[in-house]
C-alpha cells in the first residue's frame, strides 16, 4: 500500500493525501459514534483519505484504484449512518469530495441549479432563497449533508409530501465510473428513452460510480403562506387512519407527522400525552390559495376522526428546532453522555402500505422489547406519507454492555425490528437512509426475485468490486 500512497501523492500532491492515524480513525463521521466516544475503533481504518478537486482527478484516481484493486469509499458530508462509510476491507481509500464545492449554475428561468458533488445543501438552499426559490429538499441533516451524498443515499426531506424525495428533484448528473469513464445524464425535463439512468446513481451508496455534478429542480418559495396545525388523537390507529384519508382524498401537505407517546416524551417535552394518545401535525405550503385550501381540507379530515386541535405552538417549536440533532453529531457532549450513561440513541426508518403499517407498528411494539434485554426506550413517528402508504421512524435507546460489542448490540435490535417488517408483503426495511453495511443483510429479502438484477448491476459497473465494498449486495 505504501507504493500506492506514494503514487496517489504524486498524482494529487502531498497535502491532498492524508494518512494521519488520528484523522483516519474518525473518517467515517457519524458511524460507530458510541464506540468512538470510548476511544474504541472496531473497524479497519482506511489507509488514506484523498481530497479531490475535479472530475478529471476523480477519473484518474478511480482508474488507478481499479487497476490496483483498491477499495474506494466516496465521502461527502459524512452525515450518513448505517455503516455507509465504514471500511470492510483492508487497504481502503476514502475519496473526499468536500473540495468539489462549486455552484455551477442557478438558472432561475428554467428552475434548475447545478452544483458539484461536495456543495452543501444548506448553502444551495440559502442561495435559492435569495431568489425567493427553494430546493424543497430539507432532510434533518441539511446543515451537514452535501449534494453527492444526498443523491447517493436516495435521501428525503421533511417537506417531502409536497416536494417529493431527491429522486423527484434530480434532473441530471455527471459521474465517474469505476474504470475512470466520465458519463453525463443530460437535464431533459422528461424522457422516454429506455430505463431512467438517473436511478443507477440515486441510492447507489457509492457502489456504482462517483457522482461529480448534480442538477436539481428549484421551486417557488412562499414561507409567508405556510399553514400549520397540531392535533391530539385518542390513539395512534386513529392517527394512521386520519393521515391516510388526508393523502387519499387528494391533499398535498408539506409535512405530515404522527408521534406515539414514547417518541413524543423524548422529542417534544411541550406536549404531554396520556398513555394511548398520539400527536399529529401538518403543514401546507405553496401559493396562498393552495396552502390555505390544503389546510382547511386537512383540518376537516382531522376533526372527522375526532382529532383535537391544539394550535400551532408545538409545530412552530418543531419548525425551529427540527435540525438541532445535527449539533449533537460528533459533539463532546454526546461522547460524555455515552460514557456517563452507556445509553445510545438511534433511529430506524421503514415503510409499508396503509394496512400493513399499522400491523407492523403493533408487532414491533409488542415483540421487540421481549427480545432485546438492554432496550430502555422504543417509540416511533411517521414523517413521510404517500397515497399508498407511509413510513415509520422507530426511535430507540439501548443501554450498551460495552463499546466493543455495541455494534452487535445495535444489530440485534435492527434485526428484531426488520424481521417484523419484512414478513409483510409491502414492508420495506429501509425507507431513506440507505442499507449501508448494517441493513444490507436484508437486501435479498428486500428485493426478492429482483435481487439478481442488483448483482448484475454491480458486476457490470464495478466488475473488480472497488467501489464501497459491503454496500448494495448481501455479504454471504
Ligand atoms: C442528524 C441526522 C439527521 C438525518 N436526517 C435525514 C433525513 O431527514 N433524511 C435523509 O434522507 N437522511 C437523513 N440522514 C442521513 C444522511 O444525512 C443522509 O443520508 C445524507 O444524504 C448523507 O449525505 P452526506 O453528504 O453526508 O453523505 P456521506 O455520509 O458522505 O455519504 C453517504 C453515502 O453516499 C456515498 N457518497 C458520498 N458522496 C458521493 C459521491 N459524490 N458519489 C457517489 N457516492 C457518494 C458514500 O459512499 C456513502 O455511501 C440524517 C443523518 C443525521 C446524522
Amino acid at each position: 500500500m505504501s507504493a500506492c500512497i506514494q503514487d496517489l501523492k504524486a498524482m494529487l500532491g502531498e497535502e491532498r493525501v492524508v494518512t494521519d492515524e488520528a484523522v483516519l480513525r474518525l473518517y467515517d463521521g457519524f458511524n460507530r459514534s458510541y464506540e468512538k466516544s470510548f476511544g474504541v475503533c472496531m473497524t479497519v481504518p482506511p489507509v488514506a483519505i484523498v481530497f479531490v478537486e475535479s472530475t478529471q482527478e476523480i477519473s484518474q484516481v478511480l482508474r488507478y484504484c481499479n487497476e490496483h484493486r483498491i477499495n474506494v469509499i466516496p465521502r461527502a458530508g459524512a452525515s450518513s449512518a448505517e455503516g455507509l462509510l465504514e471500511t470492510w476491507v483492508e487497504g481502503s481509500v476514502v475519496v473526499d469530495c468536500t473540495r468539489m464545492n462549486k455552484l455551477l449554475e442557478l438558472d432561475t428561468y428554467n428552475m434548475m441549479a447545478t452544483v458539484q458533488c461536495g456543495y452543501p445543501l444548506e448553502e444551495l438552499e440559502r442561495q435559492a432563497n435569495q431568489h425567493k426559490l427553494t430546493t424543497g429538499h430539507s432532510p434533518q441533516s441539511r446543515p451537514l449533508a452535501m449534494m453527492g451524498g444526498l443523491v447517493a443515499t436516495r435521501s428525503i426531506g421533511q417537506f417531502s409530501t409536497y416536494y417529493g424525495g431527491i429522486e423527484d428533484m434530480v434532473c441530471g448528473l455527471e459521474a465517474v465510473m469505476a474504470d475512470g469513464r466520465i458519463v453525463r445524464i443530460r437535464n431533459v425535463p422528461r424522457r422516454s428513452a429506455g430505463p431512467d439512468l438517473r436511478h443507477l446513481f440515486l441510492g447507489s451508496e457509492g457502489g456504482i460510480g462517483l457522482i461529480t455534478e448534480v442538477t436539481v429542480k428549484l421551486f417557488p418559495y412562499y414561507p409567508e403562506h405556510m399553514w400549520m396545525g397540531g392535533y391530539i388523537v385518542d390513539n395512534i390507529d386513529i392517527g394512521f387512519a386520519a393521515i391516510r384519508d388526508v393523502m387519499v382524498e387528494g391533499y398535498k401537505p408539506a409535512v405530515i407527522r404522527l408521534y406515539d407517546k414514547s417518541d413524543m416524551d423524548h422529542n417534544f417535552g411541550s406536549v404531554k400525552l396520556k398513555e394511548q394518545e398520539a400527536f399529529m401535525f401538518f403543514t401546507a405550503e405553496g401559493p396562498q390559495e393552495i396552502s390555505q385550501g390544503t389546510g382547511a381540507g386537512i383540518d376537516r379530515v382531522a376533526r372527522r376522526h375526532g382529532a383535537r386541535y391544539i394550535g400551532t405552538q408545538a409545530v412552530e417549536h418543531w419548525m425551529e428546532h427540527r435540525n438541532d440533532l445535527c449539533k449533537t453529531v460528533g459533539a463532546e457532549e454526546t461522547d460524555r453522555r455515552h460514557r456517563e450513561t452507556q445509553v445510545f440513541y438511534a433511529t430506524l426508518e421503514i415503510s409499508a402500505s396503509w394496512s400493513d403499517i399499522v400491523k407492523i407498528y403493533r408487532d414491533v411494539m409488542a415483540n421487540v422489547p421481549g427480545k432485546i434485554e438492554n432496550l430502555v426506550m422504543l417509540g416511533g413517528h411517521v414523517s413521510h406519507s404517500y397515497i399508498n402508504g407511509t413510513n415509520i421512524y422507530f426511535v430507540y435507546q439501548l443501554k450498551m454492555n460495552a463499546p466493543e460489542t455495541s455494534e452487535q448490540e445495535q444489530m440485534a435490535l435492527i434485526r428484531a425490528i426488520c424481521d417484523e417488517v419484512i414478513k409483510y408483503p409491502t414492508g420495506g426495511v429501509v425507507h431513506h437512509h440507505g442499507m449501508g453495511k448494517q441493513r444490507v443483510c436484508y437486501a435479498r429479502q428486500e428485493h426478492g426475485s429482483s435481487y439478481c438484477l442488483m448483482e448484475e448491476l454491480k458486476r457490470t459497473f464495478d466488475p473488480n468490486q472497488i467501489l464501497n465494498r459491503g454496500v448494495l449486495l448481501s455479504k454471504e
